[in-house]
């Protein structure tokens, strides 16, 4: 708890930490900073276990990023990948290892929230935030920030952290900036015995038919999630590709059990990460593969690394002091995550153009197949091997064909980000 020079009283009401949302981005920020033994408190507006539409498709940096002793509740283990070019040239690939792990998002989500209650975080369901404010007559003095929730009640803290998901009250508080904003459909399929084990351990991927777009169908036992994902504005389009892959299944049979969708958002390279003693991360802060848009990986990296400055902007002794250790937070995330998302858009630009590229690669080019199962195991990233790989690097700038100013200075921001990380010897 936090100690200063006010009454006694004063003190007890003011959390170190508050964290807004409890997906795995808060989650994970709540533990990291509960670990710490400081206050923390979880804000919730749903009732746990809350549904989210989501393949829970769970990669390598998932994983690696979940809290110690955290055992993941797996559905299926991905041994296997049928790619697809809308519904043509399917070709099955497979791996003797794992590549990456299925789990339920309700299920999933609630473990991490009881794990970071047993590192001592408290949680409160059935409260919607409405707004954080940082100065003003709800704000006691210039060392709180207070919560305030729907019906009035204020929560005040040191620290504030956002994790309240892609339509964040608090991203809008801290002036997040979007460049990318995808629609994703999809649709829980029970399934009979017979055609659960037909899917066990293999999923598909599609490469849709609007640019940018895919599909997938993850099982999880008796259970496919079928899905697809497209830019924000192809409504329709959308929805028809989600009923013509369901049908080509032969999956429009079975009633779906769920039938939803959620925008995903990518955050622009110079979006906002903090504003005073506030803090985004997960989804509230644009933060997704912009390819994929796996995002799980990147709220969980996120939430914890915004666990661990919102404690140290909880102790900042004063303004200049919490915006030092603010700056730090958007440094590591820029300089680790940010450097990841750049090479995706990269790689979504292309893939824009040229599915049926990726599609033979994937299916026909060893390498490719091979960086696909590294990158999904977790044994490198996206960023590691157009790094590292000079015929990765060369291939995708050869087709990354934006205007060659534009490639210019995303190539040259990435350079610095990389130079500072090496400097700062992360
Ligand atoms: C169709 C689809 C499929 C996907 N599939 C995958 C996948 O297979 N693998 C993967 O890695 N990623 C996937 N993603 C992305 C992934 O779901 C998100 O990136 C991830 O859920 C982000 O976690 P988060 O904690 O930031 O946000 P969320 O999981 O959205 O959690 C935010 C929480 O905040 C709460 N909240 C919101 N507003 C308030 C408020 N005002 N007050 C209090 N609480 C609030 C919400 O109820 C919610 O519980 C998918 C996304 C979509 C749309």
């Amino acid at each position: 708890m936090s100690s200063d020079n006010s009454s006694a009283d004063d003190v007890r009401q003011v959390w170190d930490v508050v964290v807004v949302g409890a997906g795995p981005a808060g989650a994970s920020a709540a533990y990291a900073a509960a670990v710490t033994g400081r206050r923390v408190l979880l804000l919730e507006k749903a009732e746990l276990p809350r549904y989210k539409t989501c393949g829970g498709g769970i990669i390598g940096p998932s994983r690696d990023a979940l809290p110690p002793g955290f055992e993941l509740p797996l559905r299926d283990r991905v041994h296997a990948v049928t790619f697809s070019l809308d519904g043509r040239f399917t070709r099955t690939r497979r791996s003797k290892q794992m590549l990456f792990g299925l789990v339920n998002r309700p299920e999933f989500d609630q473990q991490l929230v009881e794990h970071a209650q047993k590192a001592g975080a408290e949680l409160r369901t059935g409260v919607t935030v409405q707004r954080v404010e940082q100065h003003g007559a709800a704000v006691p003095d210039r060392r709180t920030v207070a919560v305030v929730l729907q019906g009035g009640e204020t929560v005040l803290a040191r620290a504030g952290v956002g994790a309240d998901g892609s339509a964040s009250r608090i991203g809008a508080h801290v002036g997040v900036k979007l460049d990318q904003v995808d629609l994703g459909l999809e649709a829980e399929i029970p399934v009979p015995e017979t055609v659960a084990e037909d899917w066990r351990g293999r999923v598909l991927i599609d490469w849709g038919p609007i640019p940018g777009s895919y599909g997938w169908v993850f099982p999880k036992g008796d259970t496919l999630t079928v899905g697809v994902i497209s830019a924000r504005g192809e409504g329709a389009a959308t929805k028809r590709y989600l009923e013509d892959f369901v049908a080509r299944l032969g999956l429009a049979g079975f009633e779906p059990s769920i039938s939803s969708g959620h925008l995903t958002r990518c955050r622009t390279e110079d979006s906002p990460l903090t504003r005073g003693r506030v803090l985004v991360c997960g989804d509230a802060a644009g933060m997704l593969e912009p390819w994929t848009r796996e995002g799980i990986s990147f709220a969980l990296r996120s939430g914890r690394l915004a666990g661990e400055w919102a404690v140290r902007i909880a102790e900042a002794h004063d303004a200049v002091d919490a915006r030092r250790q603010a700056l730090n937070y958007a440094f590591a995330i820029k300089a680790g995550l940010g450097v990841e998302m750049a090479v995706g858009k990269r790689m979504l630009a292309v893939f824009e153009r040229r599915p049926g590229l990726f599609h033979a690669a994937l299916t026909g080019f060893r390498p490719a197949w091979r960086a696909f199962r590294d990158i999904t195991q977790g044994s490198t990233s996206l960023g590691e091997i157009v790094r590292t790989h000079p015929v990765a690097q060369r291939a995708l700038t050869a087709l990354d064909r934006r205007p060659a100013a534009q490639a210019a200075a995303a190539e040259q921001e990435a350079e610095g980000v990389r130079d500072r990380q090496d400097a700062a010897g992360s």
